[in-house]
């Protein structure tokens, strides 16, 4: 099962999110039929994104994690809350680029030049919006690049997916390591040490490890507490409702041009697919209340 473990060292030199998202990212290859490349990229994405909504404060808030760059997967958008229920969508999902010549999928490459962009909603302010530069484009090291520079924090970030030869996910997950003030140098050399030496998580996963033993295998040797857990998920809240709202903010005059040409308004989630069908009867109550 997926899962996302919260954990502290117990002298406060750093804290850590170690990942199981298996499940969560073979649900988006599922609704977006994702090519192998677009599986990884997305897969990273989205297990960076539910580890990272993971410090939203409340079930009003909302974080998206997104990726625009210029290569042939166009832009990555991802949005989480709280509890890792995370969704996104791919502009290219078919995307098929050649391995790299060490057989690995070219992330980098699908991905191309651009930016990384943090988006934090609390629903009442203005959003809080980060953005760096990609800086190698396989998406880890770009998170990593983005705490030390937009919240000054120096971080380990490690995100692996490994497909299937059915393009199904076999493996995915992570970690997240972060420096707390006053980590003395004794403690981030065993830190380094451990994360040189350590397999990779995909490797580590195919061979049926799950967050616990993989925290061990990450943290050995250190004193520390799996202060939560969390079932990570590939939620969408799409609604109705949700869907009447972008009608109506369409205006009237839209509106009654696709009730008089159409009849009827047929729209698609972008996160999760699910069709939401308008009759010709409910697009008129809709302009009427968008009236008042
Ligand atoms: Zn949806």
């Amino acid at each position: 099962m997926d899962n996302i473990l919260r954990i502290i060292e117990k002298s406060g030199a750093f804290r850590a999110f170690v990942a199981d998202t298996t499940q969560l990212v073979n649900e988006a290859v599922k609704i977006h039929n994702l090519s192998p490349v677009a599986a990884a990229a997305m897969g990273r994405t989205l297990t960076a994104a539910a580890i990272m909504g993971l410090d939203l404060k409340s079930d009003s808030e909302s974080l998206s994690v997104q990726i625009n760059g210029d290569g042939p997967l166009g832009t990555i958008v991802t949005v989480t809350d709280c509890h890792a229920n995370v969704r996104g969508y791919i502009d290219n999902p078919f995307v098929d680029l050649p391995l790299k010549s060490n057989k690995k999928l070219d992330v980098a490459s699908a991905v191309g030049k651009g930016q990384l962009t943090i988006i934090r909603s609390t629903g009442l302010k203005e959003p809080y919006v980060g953005q760096v530069d990609l800086q190698t484009s396989e998406i880890a090291e770009d998170i990593a690049y983005y705490f030390m520079n937009s919240q000054q924090t120096p971080s380990v970030v490690a995100l692996g997916v490994l497909v299937d030869v059915d393009y199904s996910i076999k493996a995915a997950g992570g970690y997240v390591i972060q420096l707390l003030p006053g980590a003395d140098d004794e403690i981030i050399q065993k830190l380094e040490a451990n994360v040189y030496t350590l397999e990779s998580v995909t490797d580590m996963l195919s061979k049926g490890m799950d967050a616990e033993q993989m925290t061990r295998e990450l943290l050995l040797g250190f004193d520390y507490e799996v202060l939560m857990k969390y079932t990570p998920g590939y939620k969408c809240n799409c609604s109705k409702e949700r869907m009447e709202r972008a009608l109506i903010s369409l205006g009237r005059k839209e509106l009654e041009k696709i009730i008089e040409e159409d009849g009827k308004a047929e729209l698609c989630c972008h996160f999760c697919k699910n069709n939401f069908t308008f009759s010709k009867d409910e697009l008129i109550s809709l302009l009427e209340s968008s009236k008042g």
